[in-house]
């Protein structure tokens, strides 16, 4: 069989038809695995023997003659900061080395209930603080396109599994743009769904009110299938949404596709991106152009500040967050507890050792900006900006549906070329944090069809729509890559 040619669509039928069985095709992915990851660095576990116990249950009913749903017997990776009880969940951070997560998120309860297979779980930096995967306390991941490059991140080794054939679809997730970028970076597709419209229960939160789960996959048509599957309200997630667009998931026909417009904010078309990513993103106007898709020029005028924002909200919500890993709690850096007399050491040596270095400095700065007398000054500044730029998009879509624009200012960059510099880092994030800041769904989609081994890089563009509309996203999307 063919990994690269197949997709979650085509699998279902081959399973049905019995051309081959889940077993087989579960391990043939895990025979990949075990050839390429070595020089790849995607996963940090795998999960062979309850993979095929899992794809056995998918075979004999199959043989019993039982109908099966879209994503039984499909091989997931999934990110190592989602957990799947029983098993190691890192967030691949040294304080959790030793942590085996007591239940099941919510995501992984759904694909349970589909019959869906866990190869295993990926590598993404520590607590999904960057842009490169090189912020992993284990081991970086590399860019299946280009071993010298940095498969971006944080859910880079999802990405980078998906690409290399490793798994046939993945989940990560998006604080800041981590599923979007490493989909741009990899040549696959990733969406970000609309804040609330994916439990987070489960999920190790980076900044609550910023994260989401979302589909990492190689076609638009297989993100749709895997969003259907894990989208719904859930009771453990106090800000998971109720939105009917969401409960009563359906495609949209494709006439009313092709009457939405798309916008285009003139802000995100700045000098100094590099000139592949410019070119490639004209490409795909100019191929949505002669699908028929009318376009407009938009403003975003505060989607400026967006950064500067997001590097507030997101350290401060951070900041609260990882202080439950205190070393008491998780059995993290257990020799810590043998060489301190008091609770105060304790903290210091278990942070200190457990954290790297992106978590300790956005603790800090988290910190100081949630501190007497810098709150006002910064976060609650930032949190009226973050408002401004929600209203933006919110004029804009009342003059289109949705919006296009570049994933990320450059291709995959090669490794350590940032990684001495914070600061550069984060810029990689310019266009992608807009989306979480308001709430919106995002998907990247690559401009072609990018093969690894051709030498080229993948360059990816994005579609951001209305709250609940992701089916608009996928219904472009879909197009797109139909009349490639
Ligand atoms: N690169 C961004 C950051 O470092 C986004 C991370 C994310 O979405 N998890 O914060």
């Amino acid at each position: 069989m063919n990994l690269k040619e197949l997709t979650i669509a085509s699998l279902h039928e081959n399973l049905v038809k019995k051309t081959f069985s889940a077993r087989e095709v579960t391990r043939d992915f895990l025979d990949t695995v075990r050839a390429e990851d070595e020089k790849i660095g995607a996963y940090l576990s795998v999960l062979e023997d309850s993979a095929l116990e899992q794809a056995d249950c998918v075979d004999s009913m199959i043989k019993e003659g039982k109908e099966i749903g879209p994503l039984a017997g499909v091989p997931l990776a999934i990110k190592d900061n989602m957990l799947i009880k029983g098993t190691r969940t890192t967030a691949a951070s040294k304080i959790l080395e030793r942590y085996e997560a007591s239940y099941d998120a919510e995501v992984i309860k759904k694909l349970k209930k589909e019959n869906a297979i866990f190869l295993g779980k990926t590598n993404l930096d520590e607590f999904a603080m960057g842009a490169s995967t090189e912020n992993s306390g284990f081991h970086m991941t590399k860019n299946p396109h280009d071993l010298k490059r940095v498969a971006g991140g944080s859910s880079g080794g999802s990405a980078a599994a998906v690409a290399a054939h490793m798994a046939l679809a993945a989940l990560g997730s998006d604080t800041g743009g981590s599923v979007r970028q490493p989909s741009a970076f990899c040549g696959v597709v990733g969406m970000k769904p609309t804040y609330g419209a994916v439990s987070r229960s489960g999920l190790i939160a980076m900044a609550s009110s910023l994260d989401q789960i979302g589909p990492i996959t190689k076609t638009v048509e297989d993100a749709e299938i895997l969003f259907s599957a894990i989208r719904g309200n859930d009771t453990y997630d106090a800000t998971s949404a109720e939105d009917k667009a969401i409960h009563e998931f359906r495609e949209l026909p494709s006439e009313a596709v092709k009457k939405l417009k798309i916008g285009v904010p003139k802000e995100f078309f700045v000098d100094g991106m590099d000139s592949r990513v410019t070119h490639a993103v004209e490409e795909a106007i100019a191929r949505l152009k002669t699908l028929g898709f009318t376009f407009k020029e938009i403003s975003l005028p505060h989607s400026k500040y967006a950064l500067a924002v997001y590097y507030i909200i997101m350290p401060a919500e951070v900041s609260s967050n990882l202080a439950r890993f205190e070393g008491m709690r998780y059995p993290g850096i257990t020799e810590v507890r043998r060489e301190v007399n008091n609770l105060r050491d304790l903290y210091f040596k278990t942070r200190g050792e457990g954290f790297g270095a992106e978590p300790r400095r956005r603790v800090l700065l988290g910190t100081y900006v949630l501190s007497a007398g810098y709150y006002d000054a910064y976060y609650a500044k930032a949190q009226k900006v973050r408002r401004l730029i929600r209203n933006d998009f919110e004029k804009a879509f009342r003059s289109v549906d949705v919006i296009l624009a570049p994933v990320t200012p450059t291709p995959a960059f090669a490794i350590g070329e940032k990684a001495s510099n914070p600061l550069e880092m984060y810029l990689s994030d310019i266009f992608t944090v807009q989306a979480n800041l308001a709430g919106l769904p995002g998907i990247s989609i690559p401009v072609k069809k990018y093969t690894v081994g051709s030498g080229e890089l993948p360059v990816g563009f994005q579609l951001v729509g209305k709250s609940f509309h992701e089916r608009d996203l996928f219904g472009i999307g879909k197009l797109y890559q139909r009349e490639e």
